[in-house]
């Protein structure tokens, strides 16, 4: 299952997930993957608002005279936490939830997680969620890539570590 980025509508794959795009988005790929936000600041909140902006986010600037900058700020939809998302390379996969440089890692199937998270009693729950995710952005475990989780997921995945009793 793929799940649209735009309106949360779960399809069966990709195929049917382009179909879907061009049925109820007017075809228009990069619209339904990505939001676009408009600001109007000074240059000074401009600089503090740049510095700000993650990773999956990009803007253009342009200036308006009278010493404003309009930003077109562009993000990836359903991102719920930059911070939090499974990053697949050479068939493998890993969840990162903030702080990676401080992780201690479990292996859990295809994938490893935050030792601080795991419990035996969870992990087939937990890897479960992990391959909806991957499913859900239409990806797969031989597509290298970051894999966000979105607001569902997080509460899944929050649902799951309270099960276990972790963190
Ligand atoms: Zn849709």
């Amino acid at each position: 299952m793929v799940k649209c980025y735009a309106c949360s509508t779960t399809v069966v794959d990709n195929a049917e997930f382009l179909a879907h795009v061009r049925s109820k988005h007017g075809g228009n790929m990069e619209k339904v993957v990505y939001e676009t936000e408009e600001k109007i600041l000074t240059e000074q909140e401009a600089q503090q608002l740049l510095q700000s902006l993650g990773v999956g986010v990009s803007a253009t600037v342009e200036g308006i005279g009278g010493g404003k900058l309009r930003l077109r700020i562009t993000r990836l939809r359903r991102v719920a936490d930059q911070d939090v998302f499974i990053d697949v390379w050479d068939c493998r996969g890993r969840l990162y939830m903030g702080k990676p440089e401080e992780e201690e890692w479990e292996e859990l199937g295809w994938f490893s997680v935050p030792k601080r998270i795991f419990r035996p009693e969870i992990a087939e729950e937990l890897e479960n969620l992990l391959w909806q995710v991957i499913e859900d952005r239409g990806g797969a475990i031989n597509m290298s890539g970051r894999y966000y989780l979105d607001k569902e997921h997080i509460e899944e995945l929050n649902k799951i570590i309270r099960k276990g009793g972790g963190e």
